[in-house]
C-alpha cells in the first residue's frame, strides 16, 4: 500500500484524496487514522485526545469536508475555537483542504459585526467561530443554527481554560439536537468529561496514547541559574544560536515588560505579549513575528494561547509555569510539524520543588545542562562573522564602492591592524569577554528556599547591592545563598535557603531593637513549592501602596520601630 492508499482505506473518496495530495500529507497522523473511518462510520458523537500538532484540524476536518453538501444556505458544520487566531488558522486549514469548493467563513470577536452580516446572508456551509461572538449572532437571531449537522469543540481544554464554557454549554443547548457533536483536545481535565455527559450522547473516546505527554521532536533542557543571573542566561542562549526564533515565557506581565525592555536595550528585537495588550496590538505584534520582523516573543502563558507558529527553535521557560499541562502546553510550540526545537527551562532555588514534580509528570527526559559560556558565544559569533563575510565576498552583494576606501586604508595601515580595527567598529564588545557578564556557577538549593520579607525599601536608600552587603555583613550569608533580591519602594524581599531562614531572621531582627521585627519569613517557597506568581504579586503590592497608601501604613508601622 502506498501511503496515501492509507488515507483511501479509511474511507475517503477521490475528490478528498486529491486534496489530500494536493496539501501534500503523506501519511494519515495517528489521530486521523482513529478518527476519520469512526467519522465516516457512523453517527456517534466522539471524544478525541491528541497532542499538540498532530493534525487534529483535518482529523475533524477532512470527513467534514468529505460528507458536506455544497449548500451555501444554513450552516451545517460549527467548529467552535477558543481564540480568533485560531479561527483563521483553521479556517485556512479547511479551506486548504476544501475541493468541493464548500462556503467557508470564520466569525470572531473584534470584526464588523456588519460584515459578518453579509457573509451570513450569502450563506455559508461551514462556520469556524469563538464562543463569545457565535452565541452573539444565536441572541441575535442572525444565524441559523437549525440545521446543523455537525459540531466540533476545538481545543476544549483551552477553551476551558479561557473561561468559554458556560458560552460553549449555551451554544451546545441552543443547537438541534440531532446533530453530531465532536469534541477534540490535548489534554483531557474531569470538567471536559463532564461536559461531554451533560450534552454529548453515546459517545466513543478516542485517543491517541503518547507514552510521553509531550512531543518527540521537542529536546527538554533545564539550566540552574539564580533568580538574578536569569537574563543574562537567556541573551546567552539567544547569543549562541544562528536563527533564534522562539517565545520566552514569564508568568506575569510585570516579568513580560521587564524582559522586553531590556532585550530593547541590548539590541536584540522583542515585543511582549500579555493581557493588557490590545487585540489591535497582539496582531500587530504577532504578523511581525510570523514574519520574522521580530525574532523572540516574550508573553504570559495566557497571551500566547493559541499563538500558532509551526517553526520556533526554541521555547524558554524563563520562569516555571503554574502546572504541568501549561508546561505541555508550552513547549508543545515547538518540535511541530516536524521541526525540531529546543524547550529550556530556567530553575532558580525556589522553583526547583515544583519543578521536580512537575518532570515527574511529563514522563520525558528533561536533561540538565551547563549554560554556554561567555567563551562558546563569542566562538559562536566569531564563526557567524566567517560565514557572513563569505557570503558577501563569494556572492551578489556589491561591494565595489568599498574597495577603493579598503585600498585608502591599507596604505596607511597594516592588514591586520585594519582589519582588526574594523572588526571592533563594527561589532563594538560583541568579541570580548569582558563584555559578559558573569554567571557562577550554581546549583539549586534541594532543601528549598524561604522568602523574606525585610521592612527596609528604596526609600530608606537600599538598592539590590546594598542590600545583599548588609545581609553578608550581619549574618552569614554568601552570595551564593542569596537569590531574587527584589527591592520595593516600602520593603524588600530576598530569597535564601530554607535551613538557615530562622537564624537570618533573628541576626537581623535584633537589629531593629525591640518592638516590631524589621524581617519576617515571607513564605516557606520550598514547602509550598515554587513562587506561583508572587513576583507579580510583590509588584503589586508596593504600586497599591503607592496608589492607596493604605498598605504603606501597615509598612510603616514595621518600620517606625526599628
Ligand atoms: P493540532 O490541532 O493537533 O495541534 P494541527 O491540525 O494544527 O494540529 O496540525 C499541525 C500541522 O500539521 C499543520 O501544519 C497541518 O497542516 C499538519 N498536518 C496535519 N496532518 C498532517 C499529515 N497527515 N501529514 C503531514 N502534516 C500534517
Ligand atoms: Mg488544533
Amino acid at each position: 500500500m502506498t501511503k496515501i492508499e492509507e488515507f483511501q482505506a479509511l474511507g475517503l473518496s477521490d475528490i478528498t484524496i486529491e486534496a489530500i495530495r494536493e496539501k501534500g500529507f503523506e501519511t494519515p497522523s495517528p489521530i486521523q487514522a482513529l478518527t476519520i473511518p469512526a467519522l465516516l462510520r457512523n453517527d456517534r458523537d466522539i471524544i478525541a485526545q491528541s497532542q499538540t500538532g498532530t493534525g487534529k484540524t483535518a482529523a475533524f476536518g477532512l470527513p467534514i469536508l468529505e460528507q458536506i453538501k455544497r449548500e451555501k444556505s444554513h450552516p451545517q458544520a460549527l467548529i467552535l475555537v477558543p481564540t480568533r487566531e485560531l479561527a483563521i488558522q483553521v479556517t485556512e486549514e479547511l479551506i486548504s483542504l476544501n475541493k468541493k469548493k464548500v462556503s467557508i467563513a470564520a466569525i470572531y470577536g473584534g470584526a464588523s459585526l456588519g460584515e459578518q452580516l453579509r457573509r451570513i446572508n450569502k450563506g455559508i456551509d461551514i462556520v469556524v467561530g469563538t464562543p463569545g461572538r457565535i452565541l452573539d449572532h444565536i441572541r441575535r437571531e442572525t444565524i441559523d443554527f437549525s440545521s446543523l449537522k455537525w459540531l466540533v469543540l476545538d481545543e476544549a481544554d483551552e477553551m476551558l481554560n479561557m473561561g468559554f464554557i458556560e458560552d460553549v454549554e449555551e451554544i451546545m443547548a441552543a443547537s438541534n439536537d440531532y446533530k453530531r457533536t465532536m469534541l477534540f483536545s490535548a489534554t483531557m481535565p474531569k470538567r471536559i468529561i463532564s461536559l461531554s455527559k451533560k450534552y454529548m450522547t453515546d459517545t466513543e473516546i478516542l485517543k491517541v496514547e503518547s507514552k510521553q505527554m509531550t512531543a518527540d521532536l521537542t529536546d527538554q533542557i533545564y539550566f540552574e541559574v539564580k533568580e538574578s543571573n536569569k537574563f543574562d542566561a537567556l541573551t546567552r542562549i539567544i547569543d549562541i544560536e544562528p536563527e533564534f526564533y522562539g517565545i520566552v515565557f514569564s508568568r506575569t506581565k510585570v516579568g513580560v515588560d521587564e524582559i522586553v525592555s531590556k532585550l530593547l536595550e541590548r539590541g536584540y528585537s522583542a515585543e511582549g505579549l500579555h493581557g493588557d495588550v490590545s487585540q489591535a496590538q497582539r496582531e500587530k505584534i504577532l504578523r511581525k513575528f510570523k514574519r520574522k520582523t521580530i525574532n523572540i516573543l516574550v508573553a504570559t502563558d495566557v497571551a500566547a494561547r493559541g499563538i500558532d507558529v509551526n517553526n520556533l527553535t526554541h521555547v524558554i521557560n524563563y520562569s516555571l509555569p503554574q502546572d504541568t499541562e501549561s508546561y505541555v502546553h508550552r513547549i508543545g510550540r515547538t518540535g511541530r510539524a516536524g521541526n525540531q526545537g529546543t524547550a529550556i527551562t530556567f530553575i532558580s532555588n525556589s522553583e526547583f520543588r515544583q519543578f521536580s514534580l512537575m518532570k515527574k509528570e511529563v514522563k520525558t527526559d528533561i536533561r540538565k545542562e551547563k549554560l554556554p559560556t561567555a567563551q562558546d558565544v563569542i566562538a559562536m559569533k566569531r564563526s557567524k562573522i566567517k560565514e557572513d563575510l563569505n557570503e558577501i565576498i563569494g556572492g551578489e552583494i556589491i561591494i565595489e564602492n568599498y574597495v577603493s576606501m579598503a585600498k585608502e586604508i591599507l596604505e596607511e595601515y597594516p592588514p591586520e591592524l585594519a582589519m582588526a580595527a574594523l572588526l571592533k567598529l563594527a561589532f563594538k564588545n560583541d568579541l570580548e569577554e569582558d563584555n559578559y557578564p558573569e554567571i557562577r556557577t550554581f546549583s539549586v538549593d534541594r532543601k528549598g528556599t524561604a522568602r523574606l520579607f525585610i521592612a527596609v525599601g528604596r526609600v530608606d536608600g537600599f538598592t539590590p547591592a546594598k542590600l545583599v552587603e548588609m545581609l553578608k555583613r550581619e549574618t552569614d550569608l554568601n552570595d551564593s545563598k542569596i537569590d531574587d533580591v527584589r527591592i520595593l519602594d516600602n520593603f524588600s524581599f530576598v530569597t535564601i535557603p530554607f535551613i538557615e531562614a530562622e537564624e537570618v531572621t533573628k541576626k537581623l531582627n535584633k537589629l531593629s531593637k525591640g518592638g516590631k521585627p524589621l524581617v519576617e519569613i515571607a513564605k516557606d517557597r520550598g514547602a509550598s513549592g515554587g513562587d506561583r506568581g508572587d513576583r507579580g504579586g510583590e509588584r503589586d503590592r508596593d504600586r497599591g501602596s503607592d496608589r492607596k497608601g493604605r498598605r504603606r501604613e501597615s509598612v510603616k508601622r514595621v518600620r517606625k520601630s526599628k
